[in-house]
């Protein structure tokens, strides 16, 4: 991985920059570079190892990649395929999405570790001449002249970075330092649910990835080859609870709950071992200011419910560029590119997170509040027994709202002047 750190300190410009080298900004800065844009992508770590983030691509990002000529190649890195998705609510298992109908070549989730997906992108990004991923650079602010964004200012290792540019954009995920700095009014919508992540070893003959539910408890496992990636849904700000009551009890919950497990759950040795994801669910009401622009996490934090988060980044990721990929090379952009962005992302982001609130409060969060055994609800009881209707969900989720198409080009990059 390149740590491009020797373009640092002073002064750099270029067309687009980008900061936050997460899902959304790498996939822009592919497809810029690949539009023959010069873009500058500033990263604040030193690589992309961050365990627990959104391993889940989703057909959405599937077909965004085999329209970049890219999947095969991508799915060449150790992945696994989920083509079905259950739930065992007590005892019972039911199935819920089926994603076996979608095209052959995307019908599947693909879980990957993040970092290895973003190495793979930052590498295929690389083959444009427009394209520099400076790691280890720190957006802390912007440059701002006559009400308008002409670049950030970062810290690298070597001493300050400033980074001229017509258009910033904030990838920079859901702690955003660009939307604070631009002074863009955040809509928190809330989340009633948080979650622990940690990982426990798989052995032949475990169960595959789906969800348990029962009295008290909402768990997803997902199947990472030779271990699982568990997901212990808890009510919001429970940890402290949790932390008091000790890890032995709450070693013994999670075995109770995953009894395949429960002979296992002794590789939680501390609480380092168990990651804390405070669920934050919000969106900008205004994505965008003269010569900036956020999308992504940046724009609207996603809850893991579903697992979208990283797709939704993409499908943003790929509208931006194909609204801006042209103004950018004629150097005509204008605020109304960028609005236009901000027009067609609105209506996913707003659905998406309202199925995932209402999945959160109608479902999460009676389920953590029970006392009693729990019945299969209604709906996922109509879904198990009735397939064709499985492929609803997968659809929801593994294809979204207003799925987005690559139409930037594939053009030679155009020096900066
Ligand atoms: C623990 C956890 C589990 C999750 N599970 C899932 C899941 O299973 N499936 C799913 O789809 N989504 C999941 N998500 C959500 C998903 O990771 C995000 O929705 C998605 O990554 C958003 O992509 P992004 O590029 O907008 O932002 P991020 O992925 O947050 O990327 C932002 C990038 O910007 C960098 N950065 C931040 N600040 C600065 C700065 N000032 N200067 C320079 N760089 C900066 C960060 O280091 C990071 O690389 C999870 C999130 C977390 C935290």
């Amino acid at each position: 991985m390149s740590t491009d750190a020797s373009l640092a300190p002073g002064t750099l410009t270029t067309t687009c920059c980008i900061a936050g080298g997460g899902p959304a900004g790498m996939v822009l800065g592919l497809l810029l570079a690949r539009a023959g844009v010069d873009v500058v992508v500033l990263e604040k770590h030193v690589d992309f190892l961050r365990d627990f983030r959104g391993d889940t691509i989703h057909p959405s990002t599937l077909q965004v990649m085999d329209e970049l000529g890219l999947l095969d190649d991508l799915l060449k890195l150790p992945h696994n395929k989920v083509s079905k998705v259950g739930v065992q609510v007590g005892n019972t298992p039911v199935d819920f999405a089926d994603f076996s109908w979608l095209p052959p070549r995307h019908a599947f989730i693909a879980l990957m570790p993040q970092w290895d997906f973003l190495d793979f992108l930052a590498d295929k990004a690389r083959a444009y001449p427009g394209f520099k991923l400076i790691m280890q650079a720190e957006v802390v602010d912007l440059i701002e002249e006559n009400g308008r964004i002409v670049g950030v200012k970062a810290n690298t290792p070597q001493g300050p970075l400033e980074v001229h540019a017509p258009l910033t954009v904030g990838c920079d995920g859901r702690r955003s330092t660009v939307r604070a700095k631009a002074g863009l009014a955040v809509e928190d919508i809330g989340a009633p649910i948080d979650v622990l992540w940690m990982r426990i070893s798989r052995l032949p003959g475990d169960p595959p990835t789906g969800g348990r539910i029962d009295t008290g408890s909402f768990i997803a496992v997902l199947d990472r080859g030779n271990y699982f990636q568990i997901a212990y849904v808890i009510p919001k700000s429970g940890i402290e609870r949790i932390k008091e009551a000790g890890l032995f009890a709450f070693r013994q919950s999670l075995g109770k709950a995953l009894p395949f497990l429960a002979a296992r759950v002794d590789e939680l040795k501390t609480w380092d071992d168990v990651k804390l994801l405070s669920v934050t669910v919000d969106r900008l009401r205004t994505w965008y200011r003269p010569g900036l622009l956020c999308i992504g996490d940046a724009a609207h934090a996603m809850s893991p419910v579903g697992g979208v988060g990283i797709n939704l980044a993409i499908q943003d990721a790929v509208a931006a560029a194909n609204i801006l990929w042209k103004p950018l090379r004629d150097g005509t952009l204008t605020t109304f590119d960028l609005a236009k962005v901000q027009h067609r992302r609105t209506l996913p982001t707003r659905i998406t997170q309202r199925l995932q609130v209402l999945a959160q409060n109608r479902f999460a969060q009676p389920v953590l509040r029970s006392t009693k055994p729990l019945e299969v609800p209604w709906l996922l009881r109509l879904l198990g027994r009735t397939p064709l209707l499985q492929r609803i969900p997968a659809r929801i989720v593994g294809v979204g709202v207003r799925p987005e198409h690559v139409q930037s080009p594939a053009l030679p990059a155009v020096p900066v002047r």
